[in-house]
């Protein structure tokens, strides 16, 4: 089941996609269940927004694919890379990118998500499905220079509009078979299966939650495969998960 966020006529609902309108929801499904209002709305009339807004935190993992540890330098850390960007820097499908006056290297990371629908504190791996709502798609937008600059990350990861999140959550999405494909301006470059993650979901999940209490709404990325690379004012980005959609963003500069 495809959930979507979307606007009409100045009201935000939430819905699922069935074909080509959206279902309307009587609220938020996280917390309201599956009711609906028993109105439809055509998908082209809607604006998709972000699917959700991140109850308390973006939690992130670096470097958990292999070949993207190896163009940053590295190796792969043994256990998960967790780092935070704040709720503010979420934006929806569609929406543009900023590139800050700061920076002078904006890169994409082409990113599954995972949307976490449970408060969850310390959970095994094997239960982590339990506390899943379901998986969208972001994009880690990192100021290269200022993580390097910086050597916290906070600041390179946190800027408003670095974390597109999009376009829907999908609540049966299967990881093993999926894959993740980035283009910019059209052309292909990041393209991996999800099987490449070096910490599977459920190993993120339980790693982060022994660390942080997680909420529900609250979001996990899971990392980005090789390819990483700089953008500019009016590119246009496109992460692709087969079986979720495809968050489009384009980029201009403050
Ligand atoms: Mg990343």
């Amino acid at each position: 089941m495809k959930v979507a966020r979307f606007s009409v006529e100045n009201a935000i609902h939430y819905g699922i996609v069935d074909g080509d309108e959206l279902v309307v929801l009587s609220g938020d499904p996280m917390f309201a269940g599956f009711d609906t209002t028993g109105e439809r709305v055509p998908l082209a009339k809607a604006t998709l927004l972000a699917p959700v807004i991140p109850r308390s935190k973006v939690v992130c993992v670096g470097k958990n694919y292999h070949d993207h540890a190896a163009e940053m330098g590295g190796e792969a850390p043994t256990e998960p890379l967790l780092f935070l960007k704040p709720n503010t820097s979420v934006i929806g499908p569609g929406d543009t990118i900023v590139r800050p006056k700061q920076s002078q290297f904006t890169s994409f990371e082409g990113e599954l998500a995972v949307v976490i629908g449970a408060i969850a504190k310390n959970v095994a791996p094997e239960r982590a499905d339990e506390v899943i709502f379901g998986y969208t798609i972001a994009n880690d937008i990192t100021a290269r220079d200022l993580q390097k600059l910086d050597g916290q990350w906070a600041r390179a990861k946190g800027f408003d509009t670095f974390c597109p999140l999009g376009p829907v959550i999908e609540t049966e999405f299967d990881v093993d078979g999926g894959r993740i494909e980035t283009r910019l301006n059209g052309k292909v470059v990041q393209s991996a299966p999800l099987s490449d993650m070096v910490h599977s979901v459920a190993d993120i999940v339980a790693h982060a939650s022994a660390a942080f209490t997680l909420l529900p709404g609250d979001v996990i990325l899971t990392g980005t495969p090789a390819g990483v690379g700089p953008f500019v004012a009016g590119d246009q980005i496109e992460v692709e998960v087969p079986g979720i959609g495809v968050l489009r963003s384009s980029a201009r500069d403050a």
